[in-house]
């Protein structure tokens, strides 16, 4: 066992259902409250108990220090494609139940908070959650940090978090934001395609960059791919869909 399995095991927790509200027609914002402290890392993600053998992982959307209506808490991003039952199915759980149990830190595709690399932030469709944690950290450090964002969506209807967006690119950090629209309707002015061509696109040499990856296990598969072919360093490269490949 690592050490975060380790601290994982012992943060095993009770929460109420706060809130569950649309952030997109497919896209559901869940706020849960813990009844007990627990403790993660910006990156990480939890489990829902569904029952005693089907627990479903979801990233952790907020930073470390979340709070809602005073209380430490947990912010969820969950949906995607209508017949998509892995999230349909944890959201019936959760609207059916006003209390849940979940597991909280787990993953080693956290933020390197040490690390002075400039950092690719790469979300497809509901990965943005994971980009949203780590994204809300470095601008809650207020550090002077390089950081590319780029998030790929299916449709220009699957945007959501412009407020976050905004307050991010006010910040101290040296921020850029890429959305890439796979499908674009005629109003859609910006990028199109998948949103890894996009990084690939606009880098000669990915050696440099610490990146962060969330997404369908798909795109995650294919990313990883193309980006070390790119000069990524493997060991600078961090999903935790990778152990699911
Ligand atoms: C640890 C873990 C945490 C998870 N956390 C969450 C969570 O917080 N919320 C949640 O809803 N689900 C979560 N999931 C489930 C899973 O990651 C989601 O089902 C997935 O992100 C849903 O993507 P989407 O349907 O929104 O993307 P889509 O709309 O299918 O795709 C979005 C973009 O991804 C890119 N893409 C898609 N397919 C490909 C491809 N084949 N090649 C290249 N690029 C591609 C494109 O740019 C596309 O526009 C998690 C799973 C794990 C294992």
């Amino acid at each position: 066992m690592t050490e975060s399995q380790l601290k994982a095991a012992s943060n095993k927790v009770l929460c109420t259902v706060s809130r569950i509200q649309p952030l997109t027609p497919t896209v559901q914002q869940v706020i849960l409250t813990p009844k007990a402290p627990v403790e993660f890392k910006a990156g990480q993600y939890l489990q829902i108990y569904l029952s005693d053998s089907d627990k479903r992982p979801f990233s952790i959307a907020c930073a470390p220090g979340f709070t809602f209506e005073g209380k430490p808490a947990l912010e969820l991003q969950i949906g995607g494609a209508v017949t998509d039952n892995y999230a349909s199915q944890a959201l019936a759980h959760l609207s059916d139940n006003t209390e849940v149990l979940v597991q909280v830190g787990l993953g080693e595709a956290y933020w390197r908070e040490d690390s002075t690399n400039p950092i690719i932030l790469l979300a497809g469709g509901t990965g943005f959650s994971y980009v949203h944690s780590i994204a809300s950290a470095i601008a809650n450090a207020n550090l002077n940090r390089s950081v590319q964002l780029y998030w790929g969506l299916r449709n220009s209807q699957a945007l959501y978090a412009a407020d976050e967006l905004a307050a991010w690119q006010a910040s101290n950090v040296q921020y850029q934001l890429n959305l890439v629209v796979q499908e674009p309707d005629a109003n859609w002015q910006g990028r199109t395609g998948f949103v890894h061509q996009a990084v690939l696109d606009d880098h000669a040499d990915l050696a440099a960059y610490d990146i962060y990856i969330a997404g369908p296990f798909a795109m995650v598969g294919v990313v990883r791919d193309a980006f070390l072919a790119k000069g990524a360093k493997r060991e600078q490269m961090y999903a935790d869909a990778f152990a699911w490949l």
